[in-house]
């Protein structure tokens, strides 16, 4: 856990997600007055599971949450990358890291955990709130019944639909859509009822099956109480609507060229939820004129979910910007020291988004030339050495450069130096 910041900011933040949460718990663990403002009347994660990897891990525990989190989690072993027509492995990626956790949660039970960790830390949650106005100019929020708010920083931490985002740049922002996922989850007693999907539960692998324009992403999660699976398809239904329900029979149809087990598994599978892959653009910025109104996680930088870090990026945000405050004597200091949080996380960011985007197009190649060689190339256990090939995700330098990533020691170097 981090020290006391000098001087303790109130700062109001809009969304209780994943990132709003985790900056709650970062920023009142420093000793700031943290109120988080969500518009929804609970906690409303939706059913699916998310991977949070040895660069976030490292901050979760930092934060003292290894425990409750290792109780929910299962912890994932090796990546899979599989051969849709076929069920080949085609290439077997080792854990990222050998000493930090690289989790596979459900979501619900991850937003728990941040929820009661940022009111432990003496955050201030409030549910069904509605933002009316936001002033730029003044710092001040307005909302519906007539209360205003009046901090020394807000942050927008309200999802890629961000309406922080579309205040302080001018609505200007077009989201770039690419493909659409179904979530399934099947229960615990339906896996182990079949005895070709009941092997899966117990194995901790992360599975991609590379299909053309379709891919399956699977794994178990919550110790077991679901195997997870997101299939990735064309379409584009509306960003931010999580819920969608889809026909089941129509969805098997769509994968029932996929190898065994892929068909089993989506037979044993009840409902399904469809929602839209869409990434924000590169910003030229993520604060307002003033410096005093900041957009966090997806707000600032969704992105494709092919290298399983948009989660991990709001956990990066929140502990980089909570070292930034740290250094905070003087409220005057506020806009140098988000200038100096986005220097620091832009750069990172768009490198995650670019090999986000670049995972995307080449999970989804079309059967063909290219696809062969493709696999041919991931068949090749030197290829996950070091070296300017270009396939970056399985690069060694890249992927230490991802996970071996340290939030806080890094801001640090960087605050010492610019004087901090
Ligand atoms: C299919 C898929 C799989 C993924 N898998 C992974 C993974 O394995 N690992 C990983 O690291 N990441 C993953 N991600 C990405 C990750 O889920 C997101 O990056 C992360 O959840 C974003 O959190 P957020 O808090 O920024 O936004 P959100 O989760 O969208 O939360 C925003 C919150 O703000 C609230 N809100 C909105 N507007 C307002 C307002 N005006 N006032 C108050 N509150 C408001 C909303 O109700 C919501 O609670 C995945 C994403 C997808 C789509």
């Amino acid at each position: 856990m981090s020290s006391k910041s000098p001087l303790s900011l109130n700062i109001a933040i809009l969304g209780a997600g994943l990132a709003g949460l985790s900056c709650a718990i970062a920023l009142a663990q420093q000793g700031h007055k943290i109120t988080v403002l969500e518009r929804r009347n609970a906690l409303s994660e939706i059913g699916a599971g998310v991977q949070v990897p040895p660069n976030a891990s490292r901050i979760l525990i930092s934060w003292g949450l290894e425990a409750e989190l290792q109780a929910q989690a299962e912890n994932r072993s090796d990546v899979l990358f599989v051969r849709y027509l076929t069920g080949e492995t085609l290439a077997r990626m080792p854990p990222a890291s050998s000493d930090l956790p690289n989790w596979l949660i459900y979501r619900p039970d991850y937003q728990r955990v941040l929820y009661d960790a940022a009111v432990q830390a003496g955050a201030i949650v409030r549910f069904d709130v509605h933002v009316t106005k936001i002033d730029q100019d003044n710092t001040r929020l307005e909302i519906g019944n007539g209360e205003f708010l009046t901090p020394d920083l807000i942050l927008g931490a309200d999802g890629i639909g961000s309406s922080t985002r579309k205040t302080i740049l001018n609505d200007k922002v077009e989201l770039k859509v690419t493909t659409a996922n179904y979530r399934v989850l099947i229960p615990r007693e339906k896996m182990l009822q079949n005895a070709q999907a009941a092997p899966y539960l117990h194995n901790a692998a992360a599975q991609v099956w590379m299909g053309p324009g379709r891919t399956v992403v699977m794994y178990p999660i919550a110790q077991g109480k679901f195997y997870n699976m997101v299939l990735e398809h064309p379409g584009s239904p509306p960003v931010g609507k999580w819920n969608l329900a889809m026909d089941m029979n129509a969805v098997r149809e769509q994968f029932q060229d996929f190898a065994a087990p892929i068909p089993t598994l989506l037979s044993l599978a009840d409902s399904c939820y469809d929602w839209a892959v869409a990434r924000v653009p590169i910003l030229h910025s993520w604060s307002s004129t003033s410096g005093k109104i900041l957009l966090v996680g997806d707000a600032a930088h969704a992105t494709l979910p092919h290298l399983a870090q948009g989660a991990a990026m709001c956990t990066e945000d929140a502990a980089v910007l909570a070292e930034c405050l740290a250094r905070v004597t003087d409220r005057s200091q506020i806009p140098t020291l988000t200038t100096l949080f986005q220097e620091i996380r832009k750069p990172r960011t768009e490198r995650i988004q670019a090999a986000s985007d670049a995972n995307s197009k080449r999970w989804t190649i079309p059967d063909g030339p290219e696809q062969e060689a493709r696999d041919a190339k991931w068949k090749v256990p030197s290829k996950m050495a070091d070296g300017q090939g270009a396939n970056e995700f399985r690069e060694a330098a890249f992927r230490r450069w991802l996970f071996e990533y340290d939030a806080v020691a890094e801001t640090r170097n960087i605050l010492d130096k610019a004087g901090f």
